[in-house]
């Protein structure tokens, strides 16, 4: 067993010290929650294929100058990460009504929404993170407004690439949360994403069957949840049928295939 010292356990991750001061290491768990945790299974497997895509979102956004905590892929189910204090609030970007919105506000499922809205809610289990304005963010001091235009500024940006790469591959991008951190590099402080970006944290729609292809399946009890991360993965070439192996399904691709 691994003797690191374990600095938080949520419910689908475990962070734990990293190698060096400033960094930590966040384990993919396979657990599965929804309803705040009320309803709960391990969907063993999912946990590899969360990292696998959180990564690939990750390192892409890197690439394009969104700045994250992630650094690198460590194995099967950690990453290494630079540790940030996580600014309590869970950002919502939509562009279809689902889920919360249309139940609030009585909009169809389905419906795509005039633009893409931003939504605030505040990370707080034994509340149900409850959904609160830019007022209640700067009053109680969890972000100033200078962080809060950067947030938005980040979540639009977020939102154009995450669109434009899963309907390049046939999905549709329906909606999605994000959580970001304050890092200190050379004593200056920026925003940059943090936590993970995975099939457990958006809607991903089948762009011609509109079949889901997230956590709604688990949410809803459609069954299928580990199938459609991995077609997720598989999409976006992060795993590829691999018949030379005699194995019936998609496997994931190697380090050396992805670089
Ligand atoms: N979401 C999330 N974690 C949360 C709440 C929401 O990852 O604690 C994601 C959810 O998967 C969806 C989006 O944020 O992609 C919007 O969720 P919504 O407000 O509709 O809430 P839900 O239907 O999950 O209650």
């Amino acid at each position: 067993m691994s003797k690191r010292r374990r600095i938080y356990e949520g419910k689908a991750k475990i962070l734990y010290e990293g190698p060096e001061p400033g960094t930590l290491i966040q384990y993919f768990k396979d657990d599965a929650t929804a309803f705040n945790a009320k309803k709960h299974e391990i969907i063993e497997g999912k946990g590899v294929l969360n990292n696998r895509i959180s990564e690939y979102i990750f390192s892409n956004l890197n690439k394009v100058g969104i700045p994250t905590h992630f650094i690198k892929r460590l194995n099967m189910r950690e990453q290494l990460i630079k540790e940030v204090e996580i600014i309590p609030i869970e950002v919502v970007v939509r562009n279809v009504a689902a889920g919360s919105i249309s139940e609030r506000l009585g909009i169809d499922e389905g419906e795509v929404l005039p633009r893409s809205i931003i939504e605030f809610y505040y990370k707080k289990d034994e509340l149900n993170d409850p959904m609160v304005s830019e007022e209640h963010i700067t009053a109680f001091g969890w972000a100033s407004p200078a962080e809060i235009d950067d947030m938005m500024a980040m979540a639009v940006r977020v939102n154009d690439f995450l669109s434009g790469m899963f309907i390049a591959v046939g999905i549709q991008l329906v909606d999605f949360k994000i959580e970001m951190g304050r890092l200190v590099e050379d004593d200056v402080m920026r925003i940059v994403l943090a936590d993970e970006i995975s099939p457990d944290s958006c809607r991903l729609w089948d762009v011609t069957t509109g079949e889901k292809m997230d956590k709604d399946r688990f949410r809803k009890d459609l069954g299928g949840m580990l199938e459609a991360y991995r077609e997720v993965a598989t999409r976006l070439g992060i795993m590829k049928i691999n018949e030379a192996h005699g194995s019936k399904g998609p496997v994931l691709v190697s380090d050396n295939d992805t670089k």
